[in-house]
């Protein structure tokens, strides 16, 4: 039929039957807001109805919308030239880039492919773990293992070390990789640590791991913070005693920071919560700023080494937005905001607020738990809560917030102030009041 009588539609309502959002009816789409203008902490939508968005833009907006500098970055970066291939080229913009992310990340990470989303950040590092154990002589070692409850993406491998029975294993079933999963580390963040493998998890990932020693490549999983999981935060130590066994039975260690880099959890990275790191790490969503798609997967010279002994000798991806120079000149001026400010009061004192404002919650009859670490907070429910019902009461509540499963959370922008997250944990408890 093509667009005969549909052109002069308004926007809302063309988006509402051509538009395709995320994980919604190709029918019909859920409601969506009309977004005209964005500053600071605040959504403006076309209706004149200003919102703060806690959420900022699913995790990445770390310094808020229409940041001057931000702007101006990009902005000369346009007028040099906004994309070249990376294929036998290569620019300044990604160069600063990688010097800037080798010497924030400690240890020893020497090498860095500059991907165009989390998830194929996450395929990358797969990839590199795959090629890696090929290359040094373990053919056999091509499968992942992971825990419970993780979520990696949404692209074709990514999802099979997504949690089996949230994420999207049964609707893809036969396709899909069949990985090895435990069970969620048992012990929380603020709990105490027990040294006892029958108790802490790490029994059933040391004998996972030694029945499949032959066929696991890596462990991957998303370091103390699991996000679009369950927002459940675990104790470091697991991480530490994780690391031992994987140098034990020779698999690799990925971690898929891209929810928690950047400080989202007090910490610069999640890893530096341990006293290890891993071989390869997938960093995302904060990396611009939450201004442009770009994703980064890091890792070592013995990991570079081992792919490159053995033929083709070259690692096997090469997106045609690899590096792109927008994007890069976005993360290099938002990693230079990062480091120029006491990024690390702002998120604890976020931290902070959270726990306080959010404990009252905790009377409520539906409410099971509530918690926070760094800039998350997050009020779980007895029933999973709908995300298009709470989405009505966004404008009431003044408050941009998308629950998922039975968590009722927010990660704002760090520059929010004390008055606009007050609003924001008032607006989260009505949620749960009333969802
Ligand atoms: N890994 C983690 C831990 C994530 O939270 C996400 C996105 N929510 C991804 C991977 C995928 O990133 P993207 O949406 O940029 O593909």
């Amino acid at each position: 039929m093509g667009l005969t009588g549909l052109a002069g539609l308004p926007p809302s309502e063309f988006d509402h039957k051509h538009v395709l959002h995320p994980y919604d009816n190709p029918i019909s789409s859920g409601n969506t807001f009309l977004v005209k203008y964005a500053e600071g902490v605040h959504l403006h939508l076309d209706d004149g109805i200003k919102l703060i968005d806690a959420m900022s833009s699913w995790w990445s907006v770390i310094h808020g919308y229409n940041h001057p500098k931000m702007n101006a970055a990009i902005k000369e970066q346009v007028d040099e030239f906004s994309h070249v291939m990376f294929g036998g080229l290569t620019h300044e913009p990604a160069v600063d880039l990688v010097r800037q992310l080798l010497e924030l990340k400690a240890g020893d990470f020497s090498k860095v492919f500059l991907a165009d989303s989390g998830s194929i950040a996450v395929e990358v590092a797969m990839k590199m773990a795959q090629q890696y154990q090929y290359s040094i002589g373990n053919e056999t070692k091509s499968k992942f293992l992971t825990i419970r409850s993780g979520y990696h993406g949404d692209t074709w491998r990514t999802m099979s070390v997504c949690d089996p029975d949230t994420g999207m294993h049964h609707l893809f079933k036969g396709s899909l990789p069949v990985e090895y999963f435990v069970n969620q580390p048992p012990i929380a963040f603020d709990d105490e640590w027990i040294d006892d493998e029958s108790l802490n998890g790490v029994g059933e990932l040391r004998a996972t791991l030694e029945q499949e020693q032959d066929k696991v490549a890596a462990v991957i999983l998303e370091p103390v913070v699991q996000g679009a999981g369950g927002m459940y935060f675990y104790h470091p130590e697991y991480l530490n005693q994780c690391r031992a066994l994987c140098d034990e039975y020779g698999a690799l260690l990925i971690f898929d920071e891209i929810a928690t880099g950047f400080g989202r959890t007090g910490e610069l990275f999640s890893a530096d919560f341990c006293d290890i790191d891993a071989d390869i790490v997938c960093l995302g969503k904060a990396l611009t700023g939450g201004y442009l798609t770009l994703a980064a997967t890091l890792t070592t010279d013995k990991v570079a080494e081992g792919i490159a002994s053995r033929e083709p000798g070259v690692l096997m991806h090469g997106p045609t937005f690899m590096g792109n120079p927008l994007a890069c000149a976005a993360a290099n001026a938002s990693l230079q905001l990062l480091g120029s400010q006491d990024w690390r009061s702002k998120v604890l004192n976020i931290e902070s607020q959270l726990r306080a404002e959010l404990q009252v919650a905790l009377e409520l009859p539906n409410v099971t738990k509530v918690r926070a670490l760094g800039g998350i907070g997050v009020i779980e429910m007895k029933h999973v809560v709908s995300a298009n019902q709470a989405h009505s009461l966004c404008k009431h509540l003044g408050v941009w917030l998308r629950p998922f499963g039975k968590c009722i959370y927010t990660m704002p922008p760090y520059i929010i102030n004390r008055q606009q997250l007050t609003k924001v944990t008032h607006a989260m408890i009505e949620l749960a009041e009333r969802l």
